[in-house]
């Protein structure tokens, strides 16, 4: 059975930037749901050597701080239904946010594999930041630049390895 892969994070992170970079063409969606609260994007990713099915969560507008909490509960229940893997996504640009935090609590309840990403490393000063993001507790991070593509290779590594 193919494996499903949801990217998840606050707004703005970079998740729907990492899955159009994974899918480089976007003819092969699957399914899509539109509205607000249910928004997510599907697609096969065939580009490497297994191929998995990636969801792209979150709303696609700006959001209140309310919806935030809703959004975030919603892609943690997403999550626990469709995904066998999850990308946890963070931004070195924020450093960790209290969301962040939050995420990362709901995640540890759930017994799949998490990757913890932390994205818009574009170069070798973003690279010090991440460091921050070691108080989560957590002793692995992929620093990810889903824009150029840098450290994509060891994500894509490292995910080959449980699809
Ligand atoms: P989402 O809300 O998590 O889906 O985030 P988006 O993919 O829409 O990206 C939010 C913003 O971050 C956009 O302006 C992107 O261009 C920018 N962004 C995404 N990835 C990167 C990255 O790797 N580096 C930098 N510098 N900006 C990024
Ligand atoms: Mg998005």
């Amino acid at each position: 059975m193919i494996k499903t892969v949801a990217i998840v994070g606050r707004p703005n992170v970079g998740k729907s930037t990492l899955f159009n970079k994974l899918l480089k063409k976007r003819k092969a969606i699957v399914e899509d749901f539109p509205g607000v609260t249910r928004d997510r994007h599907y697609a096969e990713v065939t580009r490497f050597l297994t191929p998995f099915l990636l969801i792209d969560t979150g709303g696609f507008e700006p959001i209140s701080e309310d919806r935030l909490l809703i959004q975030m509960r919603e892609q943690s229940q997403l999550a626990v239904e469709e995904a066998d893997i999850i990308f946890h996504m963070m931004d070195v640009k924020d450093g960790l946010t209290p969301a962040d935090i939050e995420i990362a609590k709901m995640l540890r309840q759930i017994n799949k594999p998490v990757f913890f990403l932390v994205n818009k490393v574009d170069g070798d000063k973003q690279e010090l930041d991440t460091v921050d993001f070691y108080s989560l507790g957590i002793d692995k991070f992929y620093p990810v630049s889903a824009e150029h593509g840098r450290g994509i290779t060891d994500l894509i590594d490292d995910l080959e390895k449980i699809l």
